[in-house]
């Protein structure tokens, strides 16, 4: 097998009805990595387990994209995970402190999480090694510090927008990848607010045919934004195939 993703969630900051936020599984023959955790997604893993996760790798510390190690960390500490082989957690730059301050609130620390899973921070400007997947940054457009995130594993390259508005690095960092994962969060760019932070599906489209993808999966789509008229934006600057993420939704590259 080269590398397989699940779609756990998908949602906007502002959930689609029965929709959890960003939250998917990578996994290879040797790994099975949760990318973003999103609110709802400790849900969705407990009613569709896919067995033991090796890894956990968070882009960005908006909630929605990370929320759920909080209740997650209940399921290895004091639920049915807790004899599971320990998975490690990696966090964005600095995201420890976070993780210590968060916890604070109920007088915790980040030693709370910590009792459910090795907890490290990636260097942005290293390749991250987890088994037989090579995950890579890149610094994305956003509104906090956000990386865009690539795995790759044999000939198999999934490419992962996270949260960003376009940027010249995003094409070259997602060139030729098999499945490019990119969000299109607006409906219609030109009502985002002077500061750039995400694209609508035209922009995805866009860079999907800048970086000569082979498959484009368009995520955090609000859902008042209507698949049909998602689709028809992306399909008129990227002419490969185009689907909408949707939780269950398993593509194999
Ligand atoms: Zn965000």
């Amino acid at each position: 097998m080269g590398l397989a993703l699940t779609v756990l969630g998908g949602s906007p900051a502002w959930p689609n009805p029965g929709q959890a936020a960003s939250g998917y599984l990578v996994e290879s023959d040797q790994a099975r990595v949760l990318l973003d955790c999103g609110s709802g997604i400790a849900s969705e893993l407990r009613a569709h387990d896919p067995g033991p996760l090796t890894d956990i790798v968070i882009s960005h510390f908006h909630a929605d994209h990370w929320f759920d190690l909080v209740p997650l960390h209940y399921a290895y500490r004091y639920g049915s995970w807790n004899d599971r082989p320990r998975a490690t957690l990696h966090l964005p730059p600095g995201g420890r402190n976070v993780l210590d301050q968060v916890a604070a609130v109920w007088d915790g620390s980040v030693e709370t999480f910590e009792a459910a899973w090795d907890v490290m921070e990636y260097d942005p400007q290293l390749d991250l090694r987890i088994a037989d997947m090579r995950f890579t940054f890149a610094p994305s457009l956003h509104y906090t510090t956000c990386y865009s995130i690539k795995i790759a594993s044999g000939t198999s390259t999934i490419a992962y927008s996270a949260d960003t508005a376009p940027t010249e690095r995003l094409a070259r960092f997602a060139h030729g990848a098999d499945l490019f994962l990119c969000e299109a969060s607006l409906k219609d760019a030109k009502g985002d607010s002077t500061e750039r932070g995400h694209m609508d599906a035209s922009e995805a489209g866009r860079e999907a045919a800048r970086a000569r993808v082979k498959r484009l999966l368009l995520t955090h789509v609000p859902a008042e934004n209507g698949n049909d008229f998602v689709l028809e934006k992306a399909r008129a600057e990227y002419s490969g195939e185009i689907e909408i993420a949707h939780p269950g939704l398993r593509i194999e590259v």
